[in-house]
């Protein structure tokens, strides 16, 4: 039996180990100061855990998707919150798919050791989140640089990332025959931006993401820096969605576990009336329902990833489970509430950062309304929406 086949106990067995050492008050003392998790970060890279789909030859441990959806499920279902890293594992996909040898040689091995962090993706702009061909950060060629101008917002983790996948544009508009031509992948070295052209500004958000405006104005950034072919930036960002859409549900996955246990827990032991609080059909059937809406979420969640991994379209999939997942660890989060009556509401439990936490996914990367236009129109054969 291969490890796929078993879902991957052992790494599983050691992420729960790990986790064991960051609980709920580590992650209460920085939700409070809105600090980044910076041993937890330090730990899971040490363990190669966010390396894990580099190939060996860069370092990495070239493992299939469905390994790294297994190391995100488990660290959410653990309590703590792999948000603040989960995109180490991914943007750097961009770059092994497009980028040139050179640039694969100089940042691979050093993104699977972990000395650089590539966690910082620049795409959404105040006026164009959806509608991502609409984004008006310029990058414009000078000689043997590009000069960038123009603003990103949400871009997570910023502070905390040494590189920012950016999609900017290379050529106007009105000089393209589609509005998703003329956009480029360019690698920004925030170390040397920051305060020459590249500002960070975090947001304060309802949950502890580190989301930042980002603003350049004149940023001088080497040309080859370009990731691939100049003007075919977006068709590179959209190769790297599936695996993000199937991460984030794998992710939602481990969420709602942590939710239903939680739940089980205080419904057994709770007592009211003289009994445990889960006698009462009003209390249980919303854990089972959310229960059985995550076990379908999570058989979409794998059938995506085996398709991955088999090299056939995973989008159908992938899309279905990034909505499914986010969808049924709400359900889970809902009942977790629910079930804890007022104690929900106190920080102790943990119960409202992580309810907090997993609303996000609804929203971003994607939201669900997009999904669901995606499947209306490339799955459906209905017409287009937009
Ligand atoms: C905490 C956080 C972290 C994020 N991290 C990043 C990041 O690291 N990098 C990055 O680039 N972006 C990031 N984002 C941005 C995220 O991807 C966007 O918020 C998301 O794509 C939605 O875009 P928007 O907020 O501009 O909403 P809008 O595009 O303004 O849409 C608003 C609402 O209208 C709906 N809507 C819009 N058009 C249609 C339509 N045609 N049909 C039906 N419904 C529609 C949307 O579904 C949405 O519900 C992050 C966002 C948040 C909140």
């Amino acid at each position: 039996m291969t490890e796929h086949d078993t879902d991957y106990p052992e790494i599983r067995a050691e992420v729960v180990k790990l986790c064991a050492r960051f609980p709920g008050a580590y992650w209460r003392g920085l939700d409070q100061a809105r600090a980044y998790p910076t041993a937890f970060v330090t730990a899971l890279s040490e363990a190669g855990y966010l390396s894990v789909l580099i190939p060996e030859e860069y370092g990495g441990s070239g493992l299939p998707i469905s390994a790294a959806g297994a190391i995100l499920e488990t660290i959410q279902s653990t309590g703590c919150n792999g948000g603040a890293c989960h995109a180490q594992m991914y943007i750097m996909g961009t770059i092994l798919r497009h980028g040139s040898a050179a640039m694969k040689q100089l940042y691979l091995p050093q993104i699977a050791s972990g000395a650089l962090r590539l966690q910082a993706f620049g795409v959404t702009e105040p006026g164009s989140g959806t509608d991502t061909t609409a984004l008006r950060t310029t990058a414009r060629r000078d000689g043997d640089h590009f000069i960038i101008n123009g603003q990103k917002i949400w871009t997570s983790r910023a502070e905390h990332s040494d590189l920012m996948l950016l999609l900017a544009r290379t050529t106007p508009r009105e000089e393209t025959r589609k509005k998703t031509e003329g956009l480029s992948a360019i690698l920004v070295d925030m170390r040397e931006a920051v305060g020459r052209g590249l500002t960070i500004k975090p947001i304060r958000t309802m949950m502890n993401h580190n989301s930042c405006e980002i603003f350049f104005d004149d940023l001088r950034v080497p040309a080859e820096n370009i990731v691939g072919v100049e003007g075919q930036g977006f068709r590179y960002i959209l190769d790297g969605m599936n695996a993000e859409r199937l991460l984030i549900a794998a992710e939602c996955i481990g969420d709602g576990t942590w939710f239903t246990e939680k739940s089980v827990h205080y419904a057994r032991d709770r007592q009211v009336f003289g009994r445990a609080i889960g006698q009462n059909q009003g209390v249980a059937f919303p854990i089972a329902r959310a229960y059985a809406q995550l076990q379908a979420a999570k058989l979409m969640v794998r059938e995506g990833c085996r398709r991955y991994e088999a090299g056939e379209n995973a989008g159908e999939q992938a899309n279905m489970a990034k909505m499914l997942a986010a969808e049924a660890s709400w359900a889970c989060a809902e009942a977790c509430v629910q079930t804890h009556g007022g104690f929900a509401f106190a920080e102790d439990f943990d119960i409202e950062r992580k309810f907090r936490e997993t609303r996000l996914y609804q929203v971003a990367p994607i939201s669900t309304n997009l999904i669901l236009s995606y499947i209306a129109e490339h799955v459906l054969g209905l017409p287009r929406s937009y």
